[in-house]
């Protein structure tokens, strides 16, 4: 199984640690002619989401990758990544990929909270640890989006048919059960 990893800026290696601890098969994706590569799935990583967007534009590797997505390849966009597919930005006026039906809220955590880590139930899983830097969280969702996790009634992680969302950092963390659940549910359910 290959997985491509987003590789201009952020938390990519961790990714692919976690990925490669579950046998599958990892790629940095950094330019234009990478996205050529046949993936069988792909990770948005956490970052700075205006900062992957302006490279996304400038790579022109934007309209490819929406292109990509929306014709079914399975991704896995974590914190500024779910930022990069939400639909509309609560605190922002521009979106970048726009191709889930969320809303989020950027920063929406607030200065005081930073970062913090909590646990929370997974739909499918069980608990599992939750980092949050930064964190966006989701503030609507269409009928079509299915929410798998809340953390103090705030809506921290959902899918959509072939993507999957987490305002938390799953990398972060030694547990892979979210790494595991997007292999098994939602790149091999695209097969
Ligand atoms: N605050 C960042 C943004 O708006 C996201 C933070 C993260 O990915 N850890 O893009």
């Amino acid at each position: 199984m290959k997985i491509g990893v987003l590789a201009l800026q952020g938390a990519f290696q961790e990714h692919q640690k976690a990925l490669s601890s579950l046998g599958a098969e990892t790629f940095q994706i950094r330019q234009h002619r990478d996205l050529n590569i046949e993936l069988d799935g792909l990770v948005l990583p956490g970052g700075e989401s205006t900062t992957m967007c302006k490279l996304l534009l400038e790579l022109n590797m934007m309209d490819n990758l929406r292109n990509k997505i929306q014709n079914g390849l399975p991704v896995f966009g974590t914190c500024a990544g779910l930022i990069l597919l939400s639909k509309k930005i609560q605190n922002q006026s521009t979106t970048g990929l726009a191709t889930m039906n969320i809303e989020c809220c950027r920063n929406a955590y607030g200065k005081q909270l930073d970062s913090f880590k909590t646990s929370s139930q997974f739909a499918d899983i069980g608990e599992v640890p939750m980092v949050f830097i930064r964190a966006p969280y989701i503030t609507q969702a269409s009928a079509n989006v299915e929410i798998l996790a809340k953390v103090d009634g705030k809506i921290v992680a959902a899918k959509q048919k072939n993507q999957l969302v987490t305002a938390f950092h799953p990398e972060l963390t030694n547990d892979v059960k979210i790494h595991s659940y997007f292999l098994k549910n939602i790149v091999n359910m695209a097969k």
